[in-house]
């Protein structure tokens, strides 16, 4: 009979989480350490919301992913009673007419080959039904009933509940220092009170930290710092779907994107846009040239948002890697050791079905996906579809 095959991982992350489910379900033993209480206030996958789309410009991989986690988020909401991902659809609005090669238009186009049922929009549309837009600066646009948003740090309480359920031990508090490596093997951590944790496997899924951890990803991978602001709006009910979907305004070339307003009226915007470089545990303040831009763009296009009162802002970093790729592989010179990070800003919509992903790649398995994001050498940066360069 074969042996248990044990795992240590380190990070309670999205995608620590849903790698531990999938391999306690596998029938791995694992361990999953973090360096905070979980969700941890300063990990990416804390939020209020996160977007979940399958709109991926002209990108049918991650295209095909997204579909395979709409199905997904609909299980997950089925088992867990009270949803938590949000199906108010999609707006995505273009500052000119859509032209091929453009994120809006190739989405566009891809959906509606694989069969989706977008609704085009010009400014007089997008005005009647939409009417929170400064409708004439949007000529062009289209509404995906499909996707919405998801209450990602509430999903990582469930997933981590779930986890502790299915038999996964859960160490909170406890960081990883460094590996222990016997011979050229990878077979432990490290913790600051100089316990030893061992395993036949670590995999590292600590987002941000990553290439901190492990310096020698540090020339594909790093952390971009990218603002968040929640404001405070009066009438909740006038800044939801469907008249206030969740939305990404020109987004591939200003980065814009934002949320519907939650019971409690707070209404979040951010930017998919390059960011700033920040060591991940440096203080993560929001600037006030940053606050300037979002009110600057508030003024342009929601202007009864301009001078909504600020509620809340909040640093999140992005584990970026230079092809806006994920990195999920075994280390090609330290056995023992498997990587799963570089999110990019666009990994938690695809929670639902990450984990069997992660899980593949652990158990060297086949997996279609597995390619893109494996061990690869630095080239020139290119971004994600949607991310503005
Ligand atoms: C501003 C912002 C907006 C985003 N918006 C979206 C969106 O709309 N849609 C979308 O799909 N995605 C979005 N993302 C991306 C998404 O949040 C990430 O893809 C995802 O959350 C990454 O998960 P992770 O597990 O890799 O990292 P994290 O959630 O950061 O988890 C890493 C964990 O590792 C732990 N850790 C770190 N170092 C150590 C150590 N040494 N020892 C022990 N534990 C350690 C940390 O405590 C942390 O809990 C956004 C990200 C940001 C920053």
């Amino acid at each position: 009979m074969n042996a248990t095959r044990s795992l240590l991982i380190v990070g309670a992350g999205e995608f620590g989480l849903t790698a531990a489910l999938e391999l306690r379900r596998r029938g791995w033993a694992v361990t999953l350490v973090d360096a905070g209480t979980i969700p941890r206030d300063t990990a990416a996958s804390t939020d209020i919301s996160k977007v979940v789309r399958c709109d991926y410009g002209a990108d049918e991989q991650h295209i095909a992913l997204g579909e395979a986690a709409l199905a997904g988020w609909h299980v997950w909401n089925r088992q867990w009673g009270a949803p938590l991902y949000h199906e108010d659809g999609f707006l995505v609005l273009a500052r000119e007419a859509m032209k091929p090669g453009g994120f809006e238009h190739e989405s566009l186009a891809k959906l509606t080959a694989r069969g989706h049922r977008l609704e085009r929009l010009d400014s007089s549309a997008l005005r009647k039904n939409f009417p929170a837009w400064a409708a004439e600066k949007y000529p062009d646009g289209y509404f995906n009933p499909r996707g919405g948003w998801a209450e990602s740090g509430k999903v990582i309480a469930r997933l981590v509940a779930q986890a502790k359920a299915e038999g996964v031990i859960v160490r909170e508090s406890v960081a990883c220092v460094r590996m222990i490596e016997s011979g050229s093997r990878v077979t432990g951590i490290v913790t600051p009170a100089g316990e030893e944790l061992r395993a036949e496997l670590v995999l590292v899924a600590a987002g941000a930290w990553t290439p901190t951890l492990l310096p020698e990803l540090q020339p594909m991978m790093w952390a971009t710092g990218q603002p968040v602001l929640h404001f405070q709006v009066d009438d909740p009910r006038a800044w939801q779907a469907p008249r206030f979907p969740v939305w990404a305004a020109d987004i591939a070339r200003t980065g814009w994107y934002g949320f519907p307003a939650l019971a409690d009226g707070t209404l979040k915007l951010a930017n998919h846009g390059p960011g700033r470089r920040v060591p991940p545990d440096a203080p993560r303040d929001v600037l006030p040239e940053e606050i300037e831009k979002f009110r600057a763009f508030l003024r342009d296009s929601l202007p009864a948002l301009a001078d909504a009162p600020l509620r809340h802002t909040r640093l999140c970093l992005y584990c970026d890697t230079f092809d806006g790729a994920f990195w999920m592989d075994h280390h090609p010179q330290r056995p023992g050791l498997v990587v799963a990070a570089g999110d990019s800003g666009h990994a938690f919509k695809f929670a639902p079905v990450l984990g069997a992903l992660i899980a593949d790649v652990v158990e060297k398995k086949p997996n279609a996906f597995a390619a893109r994001y494996a061990w690869r050498e630095p080239k020139a940066k290119v971004a994600e579809s949607a991310r503005a360069k």
